[in-house]
C-alpha cells in the first residue's frame, strides 16, 4: 500500500478506544507523590466516581494491569484450587477466562452456547437447581462478549440464581460494557464486577478494577481463595487510603478523574442512549450491506437450531451480516460482522487501515478471518461513526467484498429517525 494517510486515524476498534483530548491533557502533567494529600484527594474522587458508574456502594479495588489482572483478582480472592465454577459460554473472552480459571486449578463447567445467540437463563436456573449439594461456587458471565457483539443479561442470570435458591457468587466481566450500557452492580446482585480502563472509560490500557460485594469480600477476608499478593483485597484494604499494592499509577488516576468528569457532564443515561443510537445506525448499515431492505432492528431473532453450539460461521446471504442473531442481545458497544462466504476479512481490514486510515477490529479465535468488528464505544459521535461506516463501505468496494452499496446512507436514515 503506497498511499500515506493524512488527518486523524478513525479508530473503531472495540478497545482500546479513542482517548478524549481532555483526558490526554489531564494526564499530561507532572507526577505527584502518591501519598500526598493533593493526590489522595484525586484518588478519593476517582473511587467515588467509579462506584457511581458501577452503581455500587460496596468495595472497589483498582490495579495497574490490563483487564486480565482484574480477571485474576476476581477469582484468586474467592475461589481455591478444586472449587467448581459455572462459566456461561459467550465466545472468545469466556473461553479465555475459562482457560485462566483452569490454570489456577478450578474445575470449570462450561454452560455451552451457540455463540450467535448465547445462553438462555432458564438453562442456568435448571442447572443450578440440579446442583443440590451446592458444589458450584460461582457463576461467571461476560456481560458484553467483545468478540461476538453479544450481551448476556446479567440481571436475568441473577434472577435465575435466585429462582434456584443457589448461593453461588455471581461474577460479571464488564470490560466492554461499563460506561457503554446499563450495568447495576448492587441492584443486580453482582458479587464481583470486572472492569478495564481502555473501553467505555476512555483511558489508556493499563488500569483495571473489581467492584466487590460484601459477601465476596467476606470470603477473601476469611482467608478463602488462592495464594495471592498483588491482587489481595485484604492487603489492599489494609493499606487504606492508598488501597493499592506498590506504587499507585497516578497518571491513570489523573486520566480517570477527567474521564469520570466527562461521563458525569454528559450523564450516564445520555452516554448509554448515545451508544445505543450509534449501535443501531451501525446495524442498519450492516443489514443494508447484506441486502436487507428493512434495516431496522427486528423485534425477535432466529432461534438456535437444536444442538447448535460454538462459533457457527454459516453466512445466510452473500453479503456481510450481523454475527449476533438475537436482537435482544445486540451489543451497544461493538458490532461483529460476518463476512460473506469465501471472503477473508484480513485483506479488507488491511485496505481500510493502510489505504484509508480506518482501524477496525478483526475476528478472534475461530472467528479469525471470517469476522470483523466495528467498535462504537467510548468517545465517539455521529460524524465519527458515519465517517467510519462510509470508509468501511469504501474498503469493501476496493477490496472486492460483496455488499450492497448504500450502507452509510442507511446509517444516516437510522440516525435521523433516532
Ligand atoms: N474481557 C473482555 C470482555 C474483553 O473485551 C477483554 C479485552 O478486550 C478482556 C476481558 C481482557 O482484557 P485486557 O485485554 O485488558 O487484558
Amino acid at each position: 500500500m503506497s498511499i500515506r494517510p493524512r488527518g486523524r486515524q478513525f479508530f473503531n476498534n472495540p478497545g482500546p478506544t479513542n482517548i478524549p483530548d481532555k483526558v490526554l491533557r489531564a494526564i499530561d502533567r507532572p507526577v505527584l507523590d502518591f501519598l500526598s494529600e493533593e493526590f489522595l484527594e484525586i484518588h478519593r474522587a476517582c473511587f467515588q466516581g467509579l462506584k457511581r458508574v458501577l452503581k455500587t456502594e460496596q468495595q472497589l479495588f483498582m490495579y495497574a494491569s490490563s483487564g486480565h489482572g482484574a480477571w485474576e483478582a476476581s477469582t484468586a480472592n474467592v475461589f481455591a484450587a478444586g472449587d467448581k465454577v459455572l462459566m456461561i459460554e459467550s465466545g472468545y473472552f469466556s473461553e479465555s477466562w475459562t482457560m485462566m480459571c483452569r490454570k489456577f486449578g478450578l474445575e470449570v463447567e462450561v454452560m455451552e452456547s451457540d455463540w450467535r445467540h448465547g445462553v438462555d437463563p432458564a438453562a442456568i436456573e435448571q442447572r443450578l437447581r440440579s446442583d443440590t449439594a451446592h458444589e458450584i461456587k460461582g457463576v461467571l458471565v461476560v456481560h458484553n462478549e467483545t468478540a461476538t457483539g453479544l450481551s448476556h443479561p446479567v440481571k436475568d442470570v441473577r434472577k435465575a440464581m435466585d429462582a434456584a435458591r443457589h448461593p453461588a457468587l455471581l461474577l460479571a466481566d464488564t470490560i466492554s460494557s461499563l460506561a457503554c450500557f446499563d450495568f447495576r452492580m448492587d441492584e443486580w446482585g453482582v458479587d464481583v464486577a470486572v472492569g478495564g480502563s481502555q473501553k467505555g472509560l476512555m483511558l489508556p490500557t493499563g488500569m483495571s478494577l473489581t467492584g466487590v460485594s460484601e459477601k465476596a469480600m467476606a470470603i477473601s477476608a476469611k482467608g478463602g481463595g488462592a495464594p495471592r499478593h498483588y491482587w489481595d483485597w485484604r492487603e489492599m484494604k489494609a493499606r487504606d487510603p492508598q488501597r493499592f499494592i506498590g506504587t499507585t499509577p497516578v497518571h491513570h488516576f489523573f486520566g480517570l478523574q477527567a474521564s469520570l468528569a466527562l461521563l458525569e457532564e454528559e450523564g450516564l443515561d445520555a452516554v448509554f442512549a448515545r451508544h445505543a443510537r450509534l449501535a443501531r445506525a451501525t446495524r442498519a448499515a450492516v443489514r443494508h450491506w447484506g441486502g436487507l431492505n428493512d434495516t431496522s432492528d427486528p423485534t425477535n431473532g432466529t432461534k438456535p437450531a437444536q444442538g447448535e453450539r460454538g462459533p457457527n460461521l454459516t453466512a445466510a446471504i452473500n453479503g456481510p451480516e450481523l454475527y449476533c442473531r438475537d436482537p435482544a442481545r445486540y451489543s451497544d458497544s461493538v458490532t461483529a460482522v460476518l463476512a460473506p462466504e469465501g471472503h477473508n476479512v484480513d485483506k479488507f481490514r488491511k485496505v481500510a487501515l493502510e489505504r484509508f486510515n480506518l482501524s477496525l477490529g478483526g475476528g478472534l479465535g475461530p472467528l479469525g478471518g471470517r469476522v470483523f468488528r466495528i467498535g462504537h464505544m467510548g468517545d465517539l459521535n455521529e460524524p465519527m461513526l458515519l465517517g467510519a461506516l462510509a470508509t468501511t463501505e469504501l474498503a469493501m468496494k476496493v477490496s472486492g467484498m460483496p455488499h450492497r452499496p448504500g450502507g452509510a446512507e442507511a446509517a444516516v436514515e437510522s440516525l435521523a429517525k433516532d
